[in-house]
C-alpha cells in the first residue's frame, strides 16, 4: 500500500511539472500547428544542446546585450536557421540595418515558420517571436520596421544559425 501511494505521488509530481513547463496550447498560432515536424524536449535536453547564453535566450527569454551579437553587423547573403533546431527562419534579403545592436528583419521566411505571442511586460502590443518547430525565443517584433511590412524582428544573434548562399 505504501509503494501504491509512493508511485502515485510520483505520477502526480510528473503530472504537475509538466503542466508547469508545457505551454497551453491557446499559445499556439494556427501557422505553428500546421508544421508537422515540431520538436519537443526536455529543458534538460536542452541544456545539454546549447550552451548557456543560447539557453538563457532561446529556453528563458533572454535578451543578449546589445551590440555584441555576432550578426547584428553581418551582412553576408544566405538564410538565417534556428540555432535549436536549424529550422529556416530570415533571409538575408529581408536583414537590414536598424542600428539598435541586434539583426533585424522586415519579415521571416514564411510565416509558418515562426510563431508569435504577446510580450507582456513591452506593452504597446510587442509580440515575443518563437521558431515555430522547436518553440526557442528568437527576440521580439516591433511597429518600428521598413516597408513593405513595417515591421522589425528584432532578433537575438544567439538564437541563429546561418546558411550562406553556394557560389
Ligand atoms: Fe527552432
Amino acid at each position: 500500500m505504501k509503494n501504491v501511494l509512493i508511485i502515485l505521488m510520483l505520477l502526480f509530481l510528473s503530472i504537475s511539472s509538466y503542466a508547469q513547463n508545457g505551454k497551453p496550447p491557446t499559445s499556439l498560432t494556427q501557422s505553428s500547428m500546421a508544421l508537422d515536424d515540431k520538436i519537443v524536449k526536455t529543458e534538460a535536453e536542452w541544456k545539454k544542446i546549447l550552451d548557456t547564453e543560447q539557453y538563457y535566450v532561446l529556453r528563458e527569454q533572454g535578451t543578449e546585450p546589445a551590440f555584441t551579437g555576432k550578426y547584428y553587423n553581418y551582412k553576408g547573403k544566405g538564410i538565417y536557421t534556428c540555432a535549436a533546431c536549424g529550422n529556416e527562419l530570415f533571409n538575408s534579403n529581408a536583414k537590414y540595418r536598424s542600428v539598435t545592436g541586434w539583426p533585424s528583419f522586415w519579415q521571416p521566411v514564411t510565416e509558418t515558420n515562426v510563431d508569435t505571442r504577446p510580450e507582456p511586460t513591452y506593452g504597446f502590443g510587442t509580440l515575443e517571436v518563437h521558431c515555430a518547430r522547436c518553440d526557442g525565443h528568437l527576440g521580439h517584433i516591433f511597429k518600428d520596421g521598413p516597408q513593405p511590412t513595417g515591421l522589425r524582428y528584432c532578433i537575438n544573434s544567439v538564437s541563429l544559425g546561418f546558411e550562406g548562399l553556394k557560389e
